[in-house]
């Protein structure tokens, strides 16, 4: 198979634009497509700096060496953060794989973990339950990372999510019937307390992501989270890829479909004005925030755990 550009042997076949492309030229494409959607959707501006979310995993190795590259030259500030939930036999490889790929890029990293911010691990934290530890882990993380960046006073919080990952939250709301939920996946407007968020490879097929890793020669952790099967997501992710196989391009008609729904909402008040939580002080959108909500019923379990050994 030749590149569809030059010569040289092609080492990915796009099915779903019908290019083949080598090396270099898929690099190229790759860095391309992700400073369209950076430019497209005015994600970074000048003086801005940017928290980079940077778990050691490929997606978000692939988003700090993108970003790194694609702002080069411009006045934006990169900072890596990693989130240390307390996964144990799995997230200290992560971020020792985070900590080199940001020292690599001379970029400064902040490790925020749960047990400094909340007291658990998340091992500690989901053991014995039946709530699926995703949730406990989305919450908290998100928390975190909000927290952080505002330390830090970053502009923007930049996540590793991928095309896959975006149309795998799609199709989980569809199938949830939980809209409201769906239209929170578009670009939100500004609340006070939180830091925007930004998806620069939410464009990007996740295969694709793995091979700019392996092509650059990083090395990312390519373990999965031990908790991940656990989750519908893990489901919805099957049926997509087998989708995709089956008709290549059905991951992007999917975001392209949303898209134009999103459009078409765009009159009606979707997002509601957060609030303090009385608690902490996170925004949200009832009296508590999701976090302190989460941790006010672990600590409740925990006491009640205790007198059971009284
Ligand atoms: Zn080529
Ligand atoms: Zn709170």
């Amino acid at each position: 198979m030749i590149c569809s550009r030059c010569s040289e042997r092609a080492i990915i076949s796009q099915r779903y634009s019908g290019f083949h492309l080598c090396q270099g030229h898929f690099i190229e494409d790759f860095e391309r497509r992700a400073a369209e959607t950076v430019q497209k959707n005015a994600m970074v501006k000048d003086g801005e700096r940017i928290a980079v979310a940077v778990s050691g995993g490929k997606d978000s190795t692939a988003l700090l060496l993108c970003l790194h590259k694609i702002l080069a030259g411009r006045d934006v500030e990169l900072i890596a953060i990693t989130v240390d939930e307390g996964i144990d036999g799995y997230r200290d490889d992560t971020i020792k794989a985070a900590r080199a790929i940001a020292g690599q890029l001379g970029i400064e990293q902040k490790i925020v973990s749960f047990r400094e911010e909340y007291g658990y691990d998340l091992d500690e934290m989901v053991r014995g339950k039946d709530a699926a530890p995703c949730t406990f882990c989305g919450v908290f993380r998100k928390n975190a990372l909000n927290k952080m960046a505002k330390r830090l006073g970053a502009c923007k919080v930049a996540t590793g999510h991928n095309l896959d990952d975006e149309a795998q939250s799609v199709m989980m709301n569809y199938l949830k019937g939980d809209i409201h939920r769906l239209m929170r996946l578009r670009p939100r407007r500004e609340q006070p307390g939180l830091v925007p968020r930004i998806k620069p490879l939410r464009d990007m097929p996740e295969k694709e992501i793995a091979l700019y890793c392996m092509v650059k020669d990083v090395f990312t952790h390519s373990r999965e989270c031990p908790y991940a099967k656990l989750s519908l997501r893990a489901d919805v992710r099957d049926m997509m890829n087998s989708l995709e196989s089956l008709f290549p391009g059905t991951k992007q008609s999917t975001m392209q479909g949303f898209e134009k729904l999103a459009e078409m909402a765009k009159g009606m008040r979707t997002q509601v004005d957060l609030r303090a939580c009385r608690k902490c002080g996170e925004p949200c959108v009832e009296e508590l925030c999701k976090a302190c909500e989460l941790l006010g019923k672990l600590n409740v379990n925990c006491i009640t755990a205790s007198l059971l050994y009284i």
